[in-house]
C-alpha cells in the first residue's frame, strides 16, 4: 500500500493502475476509522481492482463553533486498517494541498440541502460537495462509495455527479450499527458510557417509525410525536430535528407515500449525532 501526500502523486499512481485496465474504487473519509468505514472499504475492494481511500478532515464543511479542531485524528491506526483491508493507495493531503489561500469556487447543490441537516449546519453541504468534487477530479474513480448513515450527503453527492456530468458511479452502503442499534460514528467517542446508552434511543425512535409505517399509519405528525416520546426516555438527548421526508426530494411530507426517509439529529453532551432509515411504504 502506498501513501500519497500530493495531488500529483495520486494522479500518477491512479493513471498507472488505469493504464493496466484496473477499475478504480474510491472511499472519501475524514479518518478515525471504525467498522462503518471498513464496510465501505471492503465493498470497494470487492467491486474494484485498485482502491483509493482519502483521509482529510475537510475544514470547509465545519461551521464556526463546530468540532473541526477536536475531531478525532488516528492516522497510524487508520493506515493499518487500510493495509489489512487491501487498500492500494491512501491519499492524505494537507489543507494547503487541497485549498489555495482563498477558495473562490464552490459547489452548491440547491433544494436538497435546504432541509434536514442543511437547516442547522449552514454551509456544511457546500463544503462537502466542493471537497468531493475536488477529490473526484483528483482521484478520477470509476466508483465512489458512501454510507447511508449520512443519507443527505449521499443524495447531495449523487445529484452533483448527475448535474455536473461527472464520469463516476456512486454506491451507497448500508449503515453499520452496534448490537444495540447505535449507528457507529467517529463522534461516538465524545460520549460517556451513560450517554452511549442514551444514544441507542435514536435508533429505537427510528424503529418505532418503521413499526408505525408497517402498521399502515400514514400521518407523519402522529409518527413524529411517538418518536419524540421514545427519545424522551433518554435524559441526555436534546432533539435537533425529527423529520420524515420524501426520499428523493427531501421535502417534508404530511402523509407517508412511496419511499420515505426518516431522519433524526440529536445532541448528547458534546456530540451531535445523526441517523436515518429508508422505508419503502409501498412494500407494507
Ligand atoms: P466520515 O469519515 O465521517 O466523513 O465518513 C466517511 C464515509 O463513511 C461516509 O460516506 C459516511 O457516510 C460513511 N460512514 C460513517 N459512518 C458509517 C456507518 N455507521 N455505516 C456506514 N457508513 C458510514
Amino acid at each position: 500500500m502506498k501513501v500519497a501526500r500530493t495531488i500529483k502523486s495520486v494522479r500518477s499512481k491512479v493513471a498507472a493502475a488505469r493504464s493496466k485496465g484496473k477499475k478504480i474504487g474510491f472511499v472519501p473519509t475524514m479518518g478515525a476509522f471504525h467498522i462503518g468505514h471498513i464496510s465501505l472499504i471492503e465493498a470497494a475492494v470487492k467491486k474494484c481492482d485498485f482502491v483509493v481511500v482519502s483521509i482529510f478532515v475537510n475544514p470547509t464543511q465545519f461551521g464556526p463553533g463546530e468540532d473541526f479542531k477536536k475531531y478525532p485524528r488516528t492516522f497510524d491506526a487508520d493506515l493499518n486498517i487500510c493495509r489489512k483491508a487491501g487498500v492500494d493507495l491512501v491519499f492524505a493531503p494537507t489543507k494547503e494541498q487541497m485549498y489555495s489561500e482563498e477558495n473562490l469556487t464552490w459547489v452548491n447543490v440547491e433544494k436538497l440541502t435546504d432541509s434536514l441537516c442543511g437547516q442547522f449546519r449552514k454551509g456544511h453541504f457546500r463544503g462537502v460537495a466542493t471537497v468531493c468534487a475536488k477529490l473526484f477530479n483528483i482521484v478520477a474513480p470509476d466508483i465512489a462509495f458512501f454510507g447511508q448513515k449520512d443519507a443527505q450527503q449521499a443524495i447531495v453527492i449523487k445529484r452533483m455527479v448527475a448535474d455536473l456530468n461527472m464520469p463516476l458511479k456512486i454506491v451507497v452502503c448500508p449503515t453499520v450499527r452496534q448490537p444495540d442499534g447505535l449507528a457507529v460514528s467517529s463522534r461516538n467517542q465524545y460520549l460517556t458510557e451513560q450517554q452511549k446508552k442514551d444514544a441507542a434511543y435514536v435508533y429505537k425512535s427510528l424503529q418505532k417509525c418503521q413499526e408505525m409505517i408497517n402498521a399502515d399509519i400514514k400521518d407523519t405528525r402522529k409518527i413524529i410525536t411517538r418518536m419524540r416520546k421514545v427519545l424522551s426516555q433518554a435524559p441526555s438527548i436534546k432533539i435537533e430535528y425529527i423529520s420524515i421526508v420524501d426520499a428523493e426530494t427531501l421535502q417534508t411530507i404530511d402523509h407517508i407515500a412511496g419511499k420515505v426517509l426518516a431522519a433524526v439529529a440529536v445532541r448528547i453532551g458534546p456530540a451531535r449525532l445523526i441517523d436515518n432509515i429508508l422505508v419503502d411504504s409501498a412494500k407494507h
